[in-house]
């Protein structure tokens, strides 16, 4: 059984960010990096809001870029998913499939994913007119049509943004009444760029062998019927589920799933655990944003660990 001072869970901006502030403090931080290393910015294209990157970068290469910079100063990854842990004992008990850690503090950077529609068109087409975040993507389709698929707050907000680009924008939903609040409705209903498409699901994305988006096909779950409609971009925006499964009971939580943090701090309900990134952030949910809290977590972590050496003098 190995033991560290700082187990990272998950790669993604917030987790790479920890790394690099917590390796440079030579606290030894191993990162386990999990099914999906990189984490969501692995399945965008250009990232143009990074600051730093004056001419955009592509989100792989960026989270490649923080990975270096992390194992410059000692990080060690670990390609492997926690498959437990346990906050109950101190140090904390942290299992992959096959291994046993120990440690002293955990950041927990899981992430969140965003729910997919599940059709295979859509996975296909991933980055080539199809996405689930219209912050890092609305750009691309400036005088484009677009549609959004989803009902709640982050559809409309995602459906209004999108048309500071796109020359229009259909809302499909696969009811007859949004979900989202009543604010941001009215918002989607007085703007005359956006439409809707009620009682709808998205059957299929068309354009698979043109590797570009060229319409969708879509059926009423009504009566059944399907028919087609062109479009050049999808957007998924169905909600985001944290990755916060293998904590559930042992931290506190949010109806949703999502880590409750104290104010101004990425403490979490147990002493010496920490959340930074999405997994605890529904509102934000930019890499910037995620590696600021991964910055956060990483001194709250050094604070923590500070406080146990001077306990045990
Ligand atoms: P949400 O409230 O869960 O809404 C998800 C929407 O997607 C619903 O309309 C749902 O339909 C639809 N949907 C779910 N699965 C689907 C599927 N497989 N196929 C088609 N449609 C599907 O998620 P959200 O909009 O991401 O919001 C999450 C939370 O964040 C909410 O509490 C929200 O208020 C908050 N939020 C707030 C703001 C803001 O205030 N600025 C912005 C974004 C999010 P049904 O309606 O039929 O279930």
């Amino acid at each position: 059984m190995s033991h560290k001072k700082v187990v990272i869970i998950g790669s993604g901006p917030a987790g790479l960010t920890a790394a690099i502030y917590t390796a440079r403090a030579n606290l030894e931080p191993v990162i386990f990096e999990g099914s999906q290393p990189g984490g969501q910015l692995t399945i965008t294209t250009e990232v143009e809001n990074y600051p730093g990157f004056a001419d955009g970068i592509m989100g792989p290469e960026l989270m490649d870029i923080m990975k270096k910079q992390a194992e410059r100063f000692g990080a060690k990854s670990i390609f492997k998913d926690v498959t437990s842990v346990d906050l109950s004992k101190r140090p904390f008990i942290v299992k992959t499939d096959n291994e046993t850690y120990t440690a002293d503090s955990i950041i927990i950077s899981t992430g969140a994913s965003a729910k997919l529609i599940g059709i295979e068109s859509e996975r296909s087409l991933m980055g080539y007119g199809v996405s689930a975040c219209a912050t890092c993507d609305g750009f691309f389709f400036k005088g484009r049509e677009v549609i959004v698929v989803g009902g709640g707050d982050t559809a409309m907000e995602e459906a209004t943004f999108l048309t500071k680009f796109a020359s229009k924008v259909t809302v499909i939903h696969r009811r007859d009444a949004l979900r989202a609040s009543k604010i941001m409705q009215e918002r989607a209903f007085s703007n005359p760029k956006i439409k809707f498409v009620w009682n709808s699901v998205v059957d299929e994305i068309l354009g698979v062998t043109e590797k570009h988006v060229r319409g969708v096909v879509l059926k009423n779950v009504v009566d059944g019927s399907r028919s087609e409609m062109k479009c050049d971009g999808v957007f998924v925006a169905i909600g985001h589920q944290p990755n916060t499964s293998i904590f559930a009971g042992q931290l506190k939580m949010d109806d949703a799933g999502y880590v409750i943090t104290r104010n101004g701090s990425t403490e979490t309900s147990v002493s010496g655990v920490f959340a930074a990134g999405d997994v605890a952030d529904k509102k934000y949910r930019q890499a910037v944003t995620a590696a600021g809290t991964g910055c956060m977590a990483a001194i709250d972590a050094e604070k923590y660990l500070g406080s146990l050496h001077l306990q045990s003098d």
